[in-house]
């Protein structure tokens, strides 16, 4: 017979080996969680990626914030409301936990017209955490000012992301007050403090690749947003 309390045991190894915690460079300063638990990707989480072609950016990556979601165990987060930093660590986590760390990047040399690939361990990535002394929201005239959200980069209506403007974006880092009334003064500040703070934390977003033909090192962007989808 089996003894009930073993079986019970060894549940709760499998559980723990299924769940993997992804720490958040941001480190709550955004006034969420430092830390959520997910589960590895399954089949049916993916199929909604892989199923429909990707007609068109925007909408493939609200399909992948959902996919994603879905796999969050503990940690009560809206990935809609993260920054794109953290999204991106929770998507490098992911593609490491559910598939694997080695990832086919794809570039061009100027000197050749051939599409090399290079396997590329993603653990090799660099990361920071956001500085100390970062501090949200800021207090601006009548409404104030944090680090844009993911949910700025994939507004509705807009298909692709060279369509996604500044403004797009920034409306997600303006609280209190709706963009469009802000003065062009008042916009000025606001993209002063965006852009003091954008890309000085997060997971590193190129790496240089030398060229196998001339040497060169090419500056390779990394592609987050096809971590789940290419194998
Ligand atoms: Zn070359």
């Amino acid at each position: 017979m089996i003894d009930k309390s073993e079986l019970e045991k060894e549940q709760k190894v499998v559980q723990s080996e299924q769940v993997f915690v992804v720490k958040l460079p941001s480190k709550g300063k955004h006034g969420y969680t430092d830390t959520i638990k997910c589960r590895p990707l399954k089949v049916r989480d993916v199929k909604a990626l892989v199923a429909d072609p990707l007609e068109d950016e925007v909408e493939y990556v609200s399909r992948l914030i959902d996919a994603i979601q879905g796999t969050i165990v503990e940690g009560k987060i809206n990935l809609r409301e993260l920054s794109m930093p953290d999204f991106k660590k929770v998507l490098l986590a992911h593609r490491v936990n559910s598939i694997g760390a080695v990832f086919e990047l794809g570039f061009y040399c100027s000197c050749k017209d051939e599409l090399q690939t290079v396997k590329y361990d993603l653990m090799q990535l660099d990361e920071k955490e956001i500085s100390d002394s970062y501090v949200e929201p800021v207090q601006l005239n009548s409404f104030s000012v944090r680090f844009p959200r993911v949910y700025g980069y994939i507004p509705e209506g807009k298909k692709s992301f060279s369509d996604v403007t500044d403004f797009d974006v920034l409306a997600s880092a303006v609280v209190g007050k709706d963009v469009e009334e802000l003065t062009l003064k008042e916009m000025k500040e606001v993209q002063a403090f965006v852009e003091k703070w954008d890309g000085s934390y997060g997971v590193q977003e190129d790496v240089e690749i030398p060229c196998k033909y001339c040497g060169k090192k090419v500056r390779v962007g990394i592609p987050f947003f096809l971590f789940i989808q290419r194998w």
